[in-house]
């Protein structure tokens, strides 16, 4: 039997490439399509012998097609708040044109789809823990908008095109989530702390640091993606990690992984920044029998490696 054939968009990213090596553990090919705006071809250097496997260069804001094949997972998109407001256009069009074009495919193909959304599309929720039914309090004009619509938008075309044009859709919604391969300079929160910890610098906690994420380590949070790919459903299910955290609690937790005596700085709080934000994962939990099995300290210690040496080699660099 010839092996399947997946497409992943934006598979040079954290979350893109951590997909790539469970979708080659569970036998696929796969064919990685990334322009490397925020992509890195370094999380995917270790794959560059295996001929089950190939990197393809490529803005899919533009048309493209990389031959027939079964399943299209996209998750091409500037992720981290800082990636996101440096490139807020193109966030727009990969969430627009770009995903019109992955539906596109899919339909061409007549092949499954899965779609990276976010928690963002629930924004500063009124809500909590936020629930797939919640429609989310997002501020259509901000700073965020530009993520936060581009989702919500490609959430609108993906329906659309599963009740228009019957393509075999699905919808992740990714809550925070963090491991190996995030950039130490992406601006968001782990990252940030770690390397702060690392290199001796404070910590900097944004407001007063009361403000809650619930942080998924990345195993999990690719273990349900790849549970949901394999169901029926085609409306959004919450992907992450209940377990909810004051930013001050995360920076603690840092300190003591790293085992770092660095202090804590408090600096301004980014506008329409969310001041609570946990999953409820019933729905996931029910229908896939997901959830998540790794905690905030276990995920950082697992993380620890990755990072030191991450800042080694920045460190090298200068
Ligand atoms: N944050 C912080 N210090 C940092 C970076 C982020 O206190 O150095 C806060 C940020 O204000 C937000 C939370 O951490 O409340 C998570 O931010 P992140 O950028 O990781 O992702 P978000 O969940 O906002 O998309």
């Amino acid at each position: 039997m010839t092996a399947k054939r997946a497409v992943v968009t934006g598979g040079a990213g954290f979350l893109g490439s951590h997909l790539c090596d469970a979708l080659l553990g569970e036998g696929w090919n796969v064919v990685v399509v990334d322009n490397l705006l925020t992509g890195r071809r370094t999380n995917l250097a270790h794959l560059k012998s295996d001929s089950r496997f190939e990197l393809v260069e490529r803005d899919i804001c533009e048309p493209f097609d990389v031959g027939r094949f079964d399943y299209i997972f996209h998750f091409a998109s500037p992720a981290s708040p800082v990636d996101y407001m440096i490139h807020g256009l193109a966030t727009l069009k990969v969430g627009s044109l770009g995903t019109f074009h992955a539906l596109d495919l899919a339909r061409k193909y007549g092949a499954k789809y899965l779609v990276s959304s976010t928690s963002e599309c629930y924004g500063d929720p009124l809500e909590h823990p936020q629930t797939e039914t919640y429609w989310g309090n997002v501020n259509p004009i901000g700073p965020r908008s530009v993520y936060d619509e581009s989702k919500r938008f490609t959430e609108a075309v993906t329906m659309a095109y599963h009740r228009y044009h019957q393509v075999d859709t699905r919808i992740v919604r990714i809550f925070n989530t963090y491991g190996p391969r995030m950039q130490i300079n992406d601006g968001r929160v782990v990252p940030n702390f770690m390397k702060q910890a690392l290199c001796g610098e404070e910590l900097t906690v944004y407001g007063n640091g009361l403000q809650t994420r619930s942080f998924c380590y990345v195993s999990d949070e690719v273990d349900g993606f790849l549970r949901l790919a394999k169901s029926d459903e085609h409306l959004p299910v919450n992907i992450g990690n209940p377990n909810e955290f004051t930013m001050l609690e995360c920076a603690q937790m840092v300190l003591k992984v790293t085992g770092s005596k660095s202090q804590i700085r408090y600096e301004p709080l980014p506008q329409d920044d969310p001041k609570q934000r946990r999953p409820d994962i019933t729905k996931a939990q029910q229908l896939l029998g997901w959830e998540p099995k790794v905690d905030l300290e276990t995920g950082l210690r697992k993380s620890l490696e990755y990072f030191q040496q991450a800042v080694a080699a920045e460190a090298a660099v200068k």
